[in-house]
């Protein structure tokens, strides 16, 4: 629990106040700069000495995340304590949480953590999700109703960027796929016709107050984001008041403190289009990074703000955008490349010459196919600009934007 603001700057002490994060990677880096433009000196915990995050903050504390004297040094530095990724182990958050600010909380992570206890939380909420059924031992694996065929297998824990997932036909594949997946505990979603998915990212303070950013509209490929949508008209605005509504539910049932983002199907059902939940990211998001360059506030400003206590007044959106996530891949596919096996830097100098374009790279030294490398934000005056341009920056890139 926080009981006072903890402002940037030098304390009376003489120190530096530090936000800290667990995690060091793209999200952990982008958080590092928005507290750092505020004022706040910032530590990172990441056992990787290269992390993106790590390689821009004031701290490092390289160690395991249940280390416990790393844990003791971010605690002795950091005013108050958040975390780029959901996976960081609960128990670290509750050691940290014991003794300092720690938002969001370690109860709200171990939700987010398990798709069991996330899905039943969306019921507590009243927010429909997939059909899905539970399997965790060889009975409710018998027990699987034919319903939910084909469907998606998904480990309940430790899944990102559609690993630890497999799409099963019938029965025989459904078996295969457990076995596959070591017989951890999982659940089977059914495969749904997605017309399209969107996202809510929203923040909530520690006294309850809550701003959030207009619904994203986001295309993914292979199981990963590739692109994000957002301006008017982007969704139906029924179905984007439906996804905003939702979302609220789900952080006020939470009690949640922090950023967080909500990723929604959209699907047909009975001639209309309705909104299902498909899962909650307990921190800021892929598809909320084009706030950055088209938001007055960016998602990560309003991590720093609701970590610190610091107030909340609505980000207002002022320029119509397109982000588009810059894998690995184009290291090695983008036009220009010389061949053979080897990486090669793909040219961004033409890509910079459209207008509004930003990039992001995130400072990782090495690339790989579906690595995240950074990500090109569009912005325009209006959405046909915006669209116009994004689809040559995707040509130049020799992305497919469908
Ligand atoms: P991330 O953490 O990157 O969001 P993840 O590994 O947690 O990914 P999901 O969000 O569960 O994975 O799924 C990734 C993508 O796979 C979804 O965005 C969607 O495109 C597709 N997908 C997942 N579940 C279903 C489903 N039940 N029916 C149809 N498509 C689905
Ligand atoms: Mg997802």
């Amino acid at each position: 629990m926080l009981t006072q603001a903890i402002l940037p700057g030098t304390t009376v002490s003489g120190q530096q106040t530090t936000l800290g994060v667990m995690g060091g990677g793209q999200l952990g880096r982008m958080f590092v700069h928005a507290a750092q433009r505020m004022g706040y000196f910032t530590a990172v915990l990441d056992p990787d000495p290269a992390s993106p995050a790590g390689l821009v903050s004031h701290f490092h504390v390289q160690a395991d995340y249940l280390d416990e004297q790393a844990l003791a040094q971010m605690m002795q530095r950091c005013a108050a304590i958040t975390t780029e990724f959901e996976n960081v182990p609960s128990g670290a958050m509750f050691t940290l949480g014991a003794h300092r600010p720690v938002a969001p909380s370690a109860q709200s992570l171990a939700i987010a953590q398990d798709r069991i206890r996330e899905k039943a939380h969306f019921k507590a909420c009243g927010v429909p999700t997939a059909p899905y059924a539970v399997i965790s031992d060889a009975q409710e694996l018998a027990d699987v109703g034919d319903g939910l065929l084909p469907g998606i297998l998904k480990t309940a824990r430790l899944g990102y960027d559609g690993k630890g997932q497999v799409r099963v036909r019938d029965r025989a594949e459904l078996v295969a796929a457990w076995a596959q997946l070591k017989s951890v505990p999982c659940v089977l979603e059914r495969q749904l016709d997605l017309r399209a998915e969107c996202s809510v990212l929203l923040a909530r303070g520690w006294d309850g107050a809550m701003v959030s950013y207009p619904v994203q509209r986001n295309l993914h490929r292979d199981g990963i984001l590739a692109m994000t949508e957002v301006f008017d008209e982007n969704l139906a605005p029924a179905l984007a008041e439906a996804a905003q509504q939702a979302a609220r539910a789900i952080a006020e049932e939470l009690q949640y403190v922090g950023v967080l983002c909500v990723e929604f199907f959209v699907v047909a059902q009975d001639g209309a289009e309705v909104l299902v939940v498909n899962e909650i990211a307990p921190r800021p998001h892929n598809s909320g990074h084009y706030t950055l360059d088209a938001c007055d506030e960016s998602q990560f400003d309003l991590q720093v703000r609701t970590l610190a206590g610091l107030p909340l007044s609505p980000p207002r959106q002022h320029s119509p955008a397109v982000m588009l996530n810059l894998l690995g891949d184009l290291w090695f596919d983008a036009p220009g490349h010389p061949g053979g096996d080897a990486p090669h830097t793909p040219d961004w100098s033409a890509v910079l010459a459209l207008p509004g374009a930003h990039l992001h790279l995130y400072g990782k030294l090495r690339a790989s196919r579906g690595r995240k490398m950074g990500h090109l934000t569009i912005t325009a005056a209006t959405v046909a600009q915006v669209r116009a341009t994004a689809r040559q920056a995707a040509e130049l890139l020799g992305l497919a934007l469908a």
